[in-house]
């Protein structure tokens, strides 16, 4: 057997888990495909950039935030938005792939809910963009389910034992967004403010919304 398993393909391959290897694999298909379909000019790899760039930057949280801070600012908006998910977020102009069938959970002293995908990484990308390195992993696919308060307790968040806590498990068909609760002494603030208020992973129910202080000595 080799020593290093980097001098052997199958080697490598068994030395990392199933899910690492497999990314690995399709790593490299992606780029060697990219490269083929480049040289005989079907397609512009400043294109593809603009594309990656597109959902690392311009698609993001912040639409998610957006939607959020509306439905926390407008009644009527909040309940289309449990009502219509899908509906509600594009009439806001954010629509698209991964982004077809969605439904908005809403948080209560009563109830948090928390957003996994146990199969792989199914994500609502029109408002929150990429998926982080964290949710695609197995540990927090496999746990969140299992021990969703102990999940909870890593990201540093401890809610009341009276809250129950839901776990929604994305599917290729819907896809949730977690309408977080909207923090004490807001009342005052507009759109834009609370929007800033609304973090990725409070939409994800790994996190809550900032208090309004935090925000103040941002
Ligand atoms: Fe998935």
């Amino acid at each position: 057997m080799a020593a290093d398993p980097h001098d052997d393909a199958d080697a490598h391959d068994a030395a990392h888990d199933p899910e690492h290897s497999h990314l690995g694999a399709m790593d490299l298909r992606v780029r060697a495909l990219e490269t083929v379909l480049a040289q005989k000019g079907y397609i512009d790899p400043a294109a593809l950039d603009a594309l990656i760039d597109t959902y690392q930057t311009r698609i993001g949280p912040r639409n998610g935030a957006r939607v959020v801070a509306r439905a926390w600012a407008d009644a009527d908006y909040r309940a289309w938005l449990l009502r219509d998910a899908t509906a509600a977020i594009a009439a806001l102009g954010y629509s698209g792939r991964q982004g077809e069938h969605m439904v908005v959970v809403e948080n209560t002293p009563a109830r948090h809910n928390l957003v996994v995908c146990t199969l792989c990484s199914c994500y609502p990308w029109p408002v929150l963009g990429l998926p982080p390195t964290w949710y695609k992993s197995a540990p927090y696919r496999a746990r969140a389910v299992r021990d969703p308060r102990g999940v909870l307790a890593d990201f540093g968040v401890t809610l009341p034992d009276e809250t129950e806590i839901r776990v929604w498990d994305s599917t290729a068909e819907v896809r949730y967004l977690v309408l977080p609760r909207r923090p004490a002494g807001t009342e005052a603030l507009s759109e834009d403010e609370l929007a800033a208020l609304v973090t990725r992973d409070s939409m994800i129910g790994t996190g809550l919304a900032r208090s309004a202080a935090a925000a103040a000595v941002r």
